[in-house]
C-alpha cells in the first residue's frame, strides 16, 4: 500500500468505495467523478504506478475482472457498448498513479468520441517506416 495513495485507501477500506467486485488480487469499484452512469474502475490491490510494473499473473487476473465486467456494466447500466481504456503514464492522461482500467458505458448518440478522438493522428508513415517501427518493437 503507498502512503497518500487514494485507490490504495479504497482497496484497503480506509474510505469508503462502491466496489462491484473483487478477487484475489483486483477490486473494481465506482467512479467518483463519472463519463456515464456506471463509469467503473478496476485496479490491482497491489500499488502499481504503470500496467508495466504489474506481475504478468496479477495482470491475467486483471483482465479476467475487466472481461467479466465489460458484460456485467453493460447489462447493469442498460447500455449500447462500453469504452474500456488505460491512462497509462502522465503524457497519457494518468492522474491516479495506480494502474487502473476505465470501463465507461456507452450509449447511442451520447455524443463521446472513439479512442481514435485521444489524440491527433500522426503523418500517414511510409512503408519502410512502418517496418522498422514493427521491427524495433519485436526487438528485432
Ligand atoms: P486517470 O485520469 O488517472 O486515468 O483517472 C482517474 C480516475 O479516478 C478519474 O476518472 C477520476 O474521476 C477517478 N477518481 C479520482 N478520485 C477518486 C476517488 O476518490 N474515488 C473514486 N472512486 N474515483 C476517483
Ligand atoms: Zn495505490
Amino acid at each position: 500500500m503507498a502512503e497518500d495513495c487514494i485507490f490504495c485507501s479504497i482497496v484497503s477500506g480506509e474510505i469508503p468505495g462502491r466496489i462491484v467486485a473483487e478477487t484475489d488480487h483486483a477490486v473494481a469499484f465506482l467512479d467518483a467523478n463519472p463519463l456515464a452512469p456506471g463509469h467503473t474502475l478496476v485496479v490491482p490491490k497491489q500499488h502499481y504506478g504503470r500496467l508495466s510494473d504489474v506481475p504478468g499473473d496479477e495482470a491475467a487476473e486483471l483482465f479476467d475482472a475487466v472481461h467479466e465486467l465489460s458484460a456485467a456494466v453493460e447489462d447493469a447500466l442498460d447500455a449500447d457498448a462500453v469504452s474500456i481504456g488505460i491512462n497509462d503514464g502522465e503524457a497519457a492522461g494518468q492522474e491516479i498513479p495506480h494502474t487502473h482500467v476505465h470501463l465507461v458505458p456507452r450509449f447511442d448518440g451520447d455524443g463521446g468520441g472513439s479512442f481514435h478522438t485521444i489524440s491527433p493522428a500522426s503523418e500517414s508513415p511510409t512503408d519502410e517506416e512502418l517496418d522498422e517501427i514493427a521491427a524495433t518493437i519485436r526487438g528485432d
